[in-house]
């Protein structure tokens, strides 16, 4: 069996190995500290530590998550995209963001998704296999140590890459607690954005959890009819009862929900869309984010004019609902959801030769 990867313990993880190891506690949050603050990322780096337990780090772990197998640049430069290829040959992708004072990530919590959304480059290509949490928390700490190279640092964390997070709930909470740790990488659960397609059980979970981490529920229709045929899973959670699920969230933890919304032109970009909306999460503390579709190769949909949008936002606005018409940051690299893991190769090629 292949070792475990550092970045799947806790700092409670690391203090029950250093004990094994013979060692103090305050070994352990050397470690942690090595990891989370200072980014090092083989066990030759850990100076501090003797020489002893360097050597049984690099016996007991695996450092090294993955390869980055391809970059791409938008051409304004502010948007950049990694495809990852796991040891195993699964692949991923995280994207950095970069809007003001933001440098946002956009992390993947699964190889593919099996919740084949019709209009989405990763469902469309299905499930690999579930992410560690270790492999969840590399990806951040990749663009953290780019991001420090430059005098910056990762300000915000979205779980919007590929993949369902509440499909694999316990790995994504994991890594949102290490990441939240005050004594590593310290980013605070009201910097971080779970999005999830809805799966109801895990949404109740969550709310009892009473996580500070941002809630989004991709939508993206207002009734079962047309949802069924974007959104395969809302047969089994329909839409009153996720947004049951959804107000429930809301009055408990008293905070803002995000719902998505993309897009689509003349399928659910019309009026009568945007006012049954407005009606179904009347009163609820909710926001509403419109981007217009990224589209996919596997999808006949295209995206609505940004007019189409802004008489969309207005009707959700006369009724009470607070919304956001969102760019298409990162568009000119397929910065959406999976879009750069399903090229082939010759494709990517192109793609990146163009860009
Ligand atoms: N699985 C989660 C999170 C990953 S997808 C979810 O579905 O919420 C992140 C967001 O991108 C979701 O809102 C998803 O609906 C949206 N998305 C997927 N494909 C898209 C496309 N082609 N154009 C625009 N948005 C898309
Ligand atoms: Fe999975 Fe989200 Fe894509 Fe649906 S939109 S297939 S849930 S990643």
């Amino acid at each position: 069996m292949s070792k475990p990867l550092i970045y799947d313990l806790t700092l409670e993880d690391l203090t029950a190995w250093a004990k094994s190891r013979g060692q103090p506690a305050y070994r352990a949050r050397q470690v942690w500290e090595g990891l989370y603050r200072r980014f090092w990322e083989k066990p030759e780096a850990f100076t501090p530590l003797p020489k002893a337990l360097r050597q049984a780090l690099a016996e007991d772990f695996a450092f090294q998550p993955f390869e980055p197998a391809a970059t791409l640049v938008s051409t304004d430069g502010e948007t950049h995209k990694t495809l990852f290829r796991l040891p195993d040959g699964a692949q991923i992708e995280t994207v950095r963001m970069r809007y003001l004072r933001r440098r946002t990530l956009c992390i993947s919590t699964q190889a593919g998704c099996a919740m084949g959304c019709t209009f989405c480059a990763t469902g469309q290509m299905g499930l690999t296999r579930n992410l560690t949490a270790g492999e969840i928390v590399a990806q951040v700490l990749y663009y953290a140590r780019w991001l420090r190279q430059r005098g910056e640092r990762v300000t915000n964390i979205v779980f919007m890459g590929m993949g369902e997070p509440f499909h694999n709930y316990d790995a994504t909470m994991r890594a949102v607690d290490i990441l939240n740790d005050a004594a590593g990488f310290n980013l605070g659960a009201r910097r971080m954005t779970i999005s999830t397609v809805g799966l109801v059980p895990q949404i109740r979970r969550f709310t009892q959890e009473r996580r500070q981490v941002n809630l989004a529920v991709s939508l993206h229709a207002a009734d079962d009819e047309l949802r069924n045929t974007l959104i395969p899973v809302n047969r089994k959670y329909p839409v009153a009862e996720l947004l049951q699920a959804v107000r429930e969230y809301t009055e408990a933890t008293r905070r803002r929900v995000t719902f998505e919304w993309a897009l689509i032109r003349d399928v659910n970009d019309t009026p009568e869309q945007a006012r049954l909306l407005a009606s179904r999460v009347q009163g609820m503390l909710a926001h509403v984010n419109l981007i217009p579709l990224n589209p996919t190769a596997g999808f006949g949909g295209k995206a609505s004019s940004r007019r189409r949008a802004q008489a969309f936002c207005r009707i959700l606005e006369d009724g009470g609902i607070p919304c956001t018409v969102r760019l298409r940051r990162g568009i000119d690299i397929q910065a959406g959801c999976g879009q750069l893991a399903s090229r082939t190769g010759e494709e990517l090629n192109f793609v990146l030769k163009s860009s």
